[in-house]
């Protein structure tokens, strides 16, 4: 059987905030299912969230630099949620901020057991920038699933967006992971239903019984 992205969907309309910490040691119990967003600031990863948990507010949209530094996680039912990551290696980020999290990260890549993937937006015209190919090879080192949503296509014309797609596939197909990448646009809803198909993989969600055939 195959996940269904309508299952993600729902699920994800159903997201809630949880708690918000400064701390990945202070995340929920490690256990379930979880799936983690990472992303330079201002590549529209709060509107990505809201974007795919159809919930204007959820994530604060242009949060200010001292609550970006915490992660985030939203409730998605019993046993699964979504961690919004800290924003790292960006200019406004201390250096010390900046060496804290170049450990942090790496560590709870490599020792969450609950993750199931890291979702990583970029802002189409902007794509592969140091924090990003840092984010792309700790999840190969850490044989974490990543799937890129290279977001705002709506910026760009149908021909530009399609080699942006294919210059960031080139790059994953040099990392060794297990990653993908897509086309995305949260001011426009455009690409949420190839999300939702991952996150259903990710989220072991399967489709309604209704909908399938015996
Ligand atoms: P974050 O800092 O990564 O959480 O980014 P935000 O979600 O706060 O978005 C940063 C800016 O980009 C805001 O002005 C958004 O309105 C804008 N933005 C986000 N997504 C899109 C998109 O798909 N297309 C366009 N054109 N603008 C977007």
């Amino acid at each position: 059987m195959t996940a269904d992205w309508r299952a993600a969907h729902g699920l994800l309309q159903r997201a809630r905030f949880a708690i918000s910490v400064p701390e990945p040691r202070l995340l929920p119990a490690d256990s379930g299912l979880e799936v983690a967003f990472a992303g330079r600031s201002n590549s529209g990863k709060s509107s990505a969230i809201n974007a795919l948990c159809t919930q204007r507010g959820l994530a604060r949209i242009s949060r200010t630099p001292g609550r970006t530094q915490h992660l985030v996680v939203f409730e998605l039912d019993a046993g699964r949620r979504l961690v919004d990551l800290p924003g790292f290696g960006y200019a406004k980020v201390s250096k010390v901020m900046r060496a804290h999290w170049e450990r942090a990260l790496p560590t709870y890549l490599e020792t969450r057991q609950s993750l199931r993937g890291v979702v990583l937006l970029m802002d189409i015209r902007h794509p592969l920038k140091p924090p990003d190919e840092l984010m792309i090879a700790w999840c190969a080192a850490s044989g974490v699933p990543l799937h890129i949503l290279l977001n705002k296509c709506d910026k760009l014309g149908r021909g530009p967006a399609a080699a942006a797609r294919q210059l960031v596939a080139r790059a994953l197909a040099k990392s060794d992971g297990d990653a993908s990448v897509q086309t995305f646009s949260a001011l426009r809803h455009e690409g949420l239903q190839e999300a939702y198909a991952k996150l259903a993989d990710w989220f072991d969600l399967q489709p309604p019984s209704d909908a399938v055939t015996n």
